[in-house]
């Protein structure tokens, strides 16, 4: 993957900065695309990745957006994708981003409370508009991933309570809303798709109780999570895809005219990009081995936030003895550490070190803090 050319070629560019393998992600989309059916649509979660040129490779195999801020909804508007491929998630929209969001026309908003589901009722009714919502339902079911990016389970803030499904059909008398699904997301990075299948029974069980009570609704956007592999990214660069798609499509009950969504963020973007940084210092002390880098948490935060591992490498060394590294950021915090103990070639100041996995949620989640520079990205195709 990174080959003596790139290689030199990263050696003359200023560090840390993002590098996206554009092949990488159209494996990826490739893969899902060929998996869809007619009833299947796609909304890739932008949360994950804003950089604009991801977003137009995106855009080019036909996916939709799932937003969380009409900033984003802005964001993608701007680089291309039709309002009517955009659905709004979201537990705290404000009045001002739901009246946007309206005014655009947008595919369907996911709506995380009742009160949420009046406001944009009246909202619409002052925009003399009939708004498509779909409910987010929390189903209440644990899975096994970081507690911090678990969102499906009692005790977190998204959807509403399964045991209020019962308001559902009344609320969709109020005159400017059109209940046309419901939506569930129940984390992030599972691997383990068992939790899905518990999803699919209790989404069964609710589409025939809203049926039952005379509500047909057309979408069941089942959200994303699939997780990838951050221990041995090369061995794994497409994503599950086929389990993922295949579990929901046999497991999931649809009338004729009912469709499935998902809001895939990880999966599409994660194996596609790389954190390139440079050893500033390397140092010992008392019984460690630091080595400081010019890349720090405000460029990847999953690790000091999610205790996360990325896989690093040094691509530059010729050593072959390997020691055990904490490797460290420049940042003002302990916490900024993206990994302790981690085997590495012996490594000094001056060797390039690659982040891999880090297409979803590192750039999009970086910041300034410290007053950093913004960093710059480079792709595989342009390089
Ligand atoms: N949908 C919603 C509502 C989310 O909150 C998220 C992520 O937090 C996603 C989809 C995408 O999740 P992932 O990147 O794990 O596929």
């Amino acid at each position: 993957m990174f080959t003596s050319q790139l290689v030199k070629r990263f050696s003359k560019l200023s560090t840390p900065f993002y590098y996206y393998d554009i092949s990488v992600l159209e494996k990826n989309l490739d893969s899902l695309s060929h998996l869809l059916k007619p009833f299947n649509k796609v909304f890739f979660s932008v949360k994950s990745n804003t950089n604009p040129k991801i977003l137009k490779t995106i855009n080019n195999y036909n996916l939709g957006i799932d937003a969380v801020s009409f900033n984003e909804i802005k964001h993608c508007i701007n680089n291309g994708f039709n309002c009517d491929d955009i659905v709004f998630a979201g537990v705290g929209k404000t009045d001002r981003e739901i009246e946007n969001g309206i005014k655009n026309n947008i595919s369907y908003f996911n709506v995380e409370s009742l009160q949420e589901l009046e406001l944009i009722n009246s909202l619409s009714n002052n925009l003399s508009k009939v708004t498509n919502v779909s409910i987010r339902i929390n189903p209440n079911i644990k899975c096994d991933t970081n507690k911090k990016i678990q969102t499906g389970s009692s005790d977190d803030k998204f959807g509403i309570d399964l045991n209020d499904i019962s308001y559902i059909p009344k609320l969709n008398q109020l005159s400017n809303i059109n209940i046309s699904g419901i939506h569930f997301h129940i984390g992030s990075q599972l691997i383990d798709l068992s939790p899905f299948i518990s999803l699919c029974k209790k989404s069964n069980e609710i589409t025939s109780y809203l049926k039952e009570n005379g509500l047909n609704i057309k979408t069941i956007n089942v959200g994303g999570g699939l997780g990838i592999d951050y221990e041995e990214p090369e061995k794994n660069l497409i994503s599950n895809f086929k389990d993922f798609i295949h579990l929901f499509n046999t497991k999931i009950n649809l009338d004729d005219n009912q469709s499935i969504h998902f809001e895939l963020g990880r999966s599409i973007v994660g194996q596609c990009g790389f954190l390139v940084s440079r050893i500033l210092y390397s140092k010992k002390s008392y019984n460690k081995n630091f080595l400081i880098l010019d890349s720090g948490m405000n460029n990847l935060i999953r690790p000091a936030l999610y205790n996360s591992n990325h896989k690093i490498s040094n691509i530059t060394s010729n050593q072959n003895t390997y020691l055990n590294y904490d490797i460290v950021g420049p940042i003002c915090e302990s916490s900024d550490t993206f990994a302790r103990n981690y085997p590495l070639v012996k490594s000094e100041r001056g060797d390039l070190i690659v982040f891999h996995s880090c297409g979803a949620y590192a750039e999009s989640m970086s910041s300034n803090y410290n007053l950093r520079d913004n960093i710059n990205s480079y792709f595989s195709d342009t390089i």
